[in-house]
């Protein structure tokens, strides 16, 4: 699954759902999708909007924060648009019977209340995921998504653009006469958040 990293240290996640990570070393605290730090409200500098927001990071829109909404299909015609393969049968060893069900077998870090445990996910696993639930099914396709630079943007509806760009602190263009087609157009071509900057290279350096 993700790997993600903070200066001298890199994790292997498995997030099951929760994409805000702390650096246990540094306290960094970061998105374990696309590494953008996470701030709080008024502390982040990027813009009016982020005052309104609670603990939030500037996510880049291939980011799985934003793709983990996707329907699993959705994710898979964009990687057949690029001519990339995923995985729909599960890899050899991978799925394990219990009883009727078959049961997402992913390691997992669960929080609990006497710290951080590893478990296994034990989610059902819909046929076609590849053996995997959907939850970690979604996140093997972003990461391949993300892999080959593919811009999602073509499975973003309208909503989720205007949201992404007032999450980057862009202002969101007013719809006129235009047709939605048009609409939607302009809101991408104002979106220029970059895809997938580089994970924070030193987070320890930060202040
Ligand atoms: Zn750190
Ligand atoms: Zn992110
Ligand atoms: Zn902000
Ligand atoms: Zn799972």
């Amino acid at each position: 699954m993700f790997k993600t990293e903070c200066a001298r240290f890199t994790y292997s996640l498995a997030k099951g759902g929760c994409m805000h990570f702390k650096c246990t070393q540094c306290k960094y605290e970061f998105c374990s999708g696309c590494g953008q730090p996470f701030r709080q409200g008024a502390k982040c500098p990027v813009g009016p909007y982020c005052e309104r927001l609670g603990l939030h990071a500037h996510h880049p829109r291939n980011c799985l924060f934003y793709l983990r909404d996707k329907e699993p299909q959705q994710l898979q015609n964009l990687l057949k648009d690029a001519s990339v393969s995923y995985d729909t049968e599960a890899p050899k060893g991978r799925e394990k019977k219990t009883g009727w069900r078959t049961l997402c077998q992913v390691q997992e870090q669960k929080e609990l209340a006497d710290g951080l445990k590893d478990d296994v996910c034990g989610r059902t696993v819909p046929s076609g995921y590849a053996g995997l639930c959907r939850l970690h099914y979604t996140e093997y396709l972003v990461e391949k998504i993300n892999a080959h630079k593919l811009d999602p943007v073509n499975i973003f509806d309208e909503a989720d653009l205007r949201v992404c760009l007032r999450r980057n602190g862009k202002t969101v263009p007013v719809r006129r006469w235009e047709s939605e087609k048009l609409y939607r157009d302009k809101l991408i071509k104002v979106s220029t958040s970059a895809l997938l900057p580089p994970l924070p290279a030193a987070c320890h350096s930060r202040s």
